[in-house]
């Protein structure tokens, strides 16, 4: 079986055709970088992680793109809060989730793009748009003329009527159509701007992905992803800007949206204080526990994220270390067909998951895990992991205990032996013996 892919545009799924078989492309919208990342922010990461790994597997070449926001008004607002400039703040940022989706098994992507460094990219795109009858400039902004469009709204499927109601929120004196929106809006004195043949000012956020995907991809690509709320009005507004600059009848080639992420069945929310970020939950849970959890549901489907869930994927982990622990089980099989076949079907991780746990053969579950981006580390390393500012005793502390252990019983000190053992116990630490010696793991 070959790769199928559920098409937002179609609504339908469809077999995946490269536009060139020798070179997949493909692009994610990543986050506005304003602060840590939430949880909800990483299952595109990690879903399309999956994607990544099969087309690599399956393509002698594929590029990545996954683009950081780096200008937006949150982050203007965040900057001021926080007494310090907006570089200060979004190099923090975005190194934070760089360094948090590695964390989470994520491979990086072949590109990152920031916004701010396109600029010129964005200003030239909308120049074009300006010329060629798709935009106008009114103000000190640009706007994109949606009635220049004659078939808006296709991935949304959204009807006239809609598309104005969505839009009456942004209502503006200047705009010619009420569903029009800014492509390029004008910066006060104190606000971070950028020269233009309209003023100074900035990219609005459509145009950032629209630009940047451009310049990596080219003017068509394969795959176009991100969350389900950024179907209306961000892609069908990106597709309206790339087809509309550059005549072609596609931006990319298949639209693919993940669903929520919610928290115990309920919205995420700063207000209901079930909002987690990434960066706090891999300090209390490790991280192939957290991307486990992630991908126990469909992408398309909502996924209810909750710390039964946590524990249980801990414990499915736990289980499949330890059938790995001691075996020699190195990378190099091929991913065992009933993971491929899984995966084939839209990226069917749940059921991917259920071939891992009928695997007998600790290589063959190695390989399917690989494909999954889980079982990544030594057993031993798995075992010994333990939540920051735990009081434990460390790494090395539990080694010199064991050496000390070993010792003992060589001298035939049973009682000394035991007592290391059941002292190391009392902190958590459970040492197993085995043939090759003894490896322990924190309970
Ligand atoms: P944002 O920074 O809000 O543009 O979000 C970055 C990415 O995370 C986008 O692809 C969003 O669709 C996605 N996203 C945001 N919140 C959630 C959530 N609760 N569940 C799943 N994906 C989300
Ligand atoms: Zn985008």
């Amino acid at each position: 079986m070959s790769l199928v892919i559920y098409n937002t545009l179609s609504r339908d799924k469809e077999p995946f055709a490269p536009l060139d078989a020798g070179h997949v492309r493909m692009y994610v919208c990543g986050p506005t970088v304003y602060d840590y990342v939430h949880i909800g922010n990483a299952r595109p990461v990690v879903a399309f992680d999956v994607l990544y790994r099969l087309l690599k597997r399956r393509y002698p070449r594929v590029t990545y793109v996954r683009n950081i926001t780096d200008i937006d008004d949150r982050i203007m607002v965040r900057a001021v809060d926080n007494g310090e400039t907006i570089e200060a703040l979004t190099s923090r940022t975005s190194g934070a989730y760089q360094s948090d989706m590695l964390r989470l098994g994520a491979l990086a992507p072949d590109v990152e793009p920031r916004a701010t460094q396109y600029v010129a990219d964005m200003v030239a795109m909308i120049r074009r748009l300006v010329d060629n009858g798709h935009a106008y400039a009114a103000e000190g902004h640009v706007l994109f003329s949606v009635p220049s469009m004659s078939d808006y709204g296709r991935l949304s499927r959204r009807s006239r009527d809609e598309l104005v109601a969505g839009a009456r929120v942004e209502v503006a004196p200047y705009k010619k159509d009420p569903a029009d929106f800014v492509l390029w809006k004008p910066s006060a004195d104190d606000q971070p701007g950028w020269p233009s043949p309209w003023g100074r000012g900035r990219p609005g956020w459509h145009i950032e992905c629209s630009a940047m995907s451009a310049r990596h991809l080219g003017e068509t690509f394969d795959i176009h992803a991100g969350g389900l709320d950024l179907i209306f009005p961000h892609h069908e507004n990106e597709i309206a800007q790339s087809r509309s600059a550059f005549g072609h009848a596609i931006m990319a080639k298949y639209w693919m949206h993940n669903g929520f992420l919610n928290i115990s069945g309920e919205k995420m929310s700063k207000s209901l204080g079930n909002f987690f970020t990434v960066h706090e939950l891999l300090d209390q849970h490790p991280a192939e526990a957290i991307r486990l959890l992630l991908l126990t549901a469909h992408y398309r489907q909502p996924l209810d994220f909750t710390h039964e869930g946590l524990t249980q994927a801990k414990a499915t982990l736990d289980r499949w270390y330890g059938a790995l622990r001691g075996k020699d089980a190195r990378l190099g099989n091929s991913v065992p067909q009933s993971v491929e076949d899984a995966l084939n079907d839209d990226l069917n991780t749940p059921l991917a998951i259920s071939a891992l746990h009928a695997l007998g053969d600790p290589a063959e579950l190695r390989a399917g895990a690989n494909a999954l981006g889980l079982l990544q580390q030594d057993p031993e390393a798995w075992f010994r992991w333990t939540p920051a500012g735990s009081a434990g005793p460390s790494d090395a502390e539990i080694e010199t205990a064991i050496v000390a252990r070993q010792a003992a019983r060589k001298a035939r000190d049973f009682k000394e032996s035991d007592r290391i053992r059941d002292e190391l116990k009392a902190k958590g630490v459970i040492l197993e013996d085995g043939a090759t010696g003894t490896t322990w793991k924190r309970g």
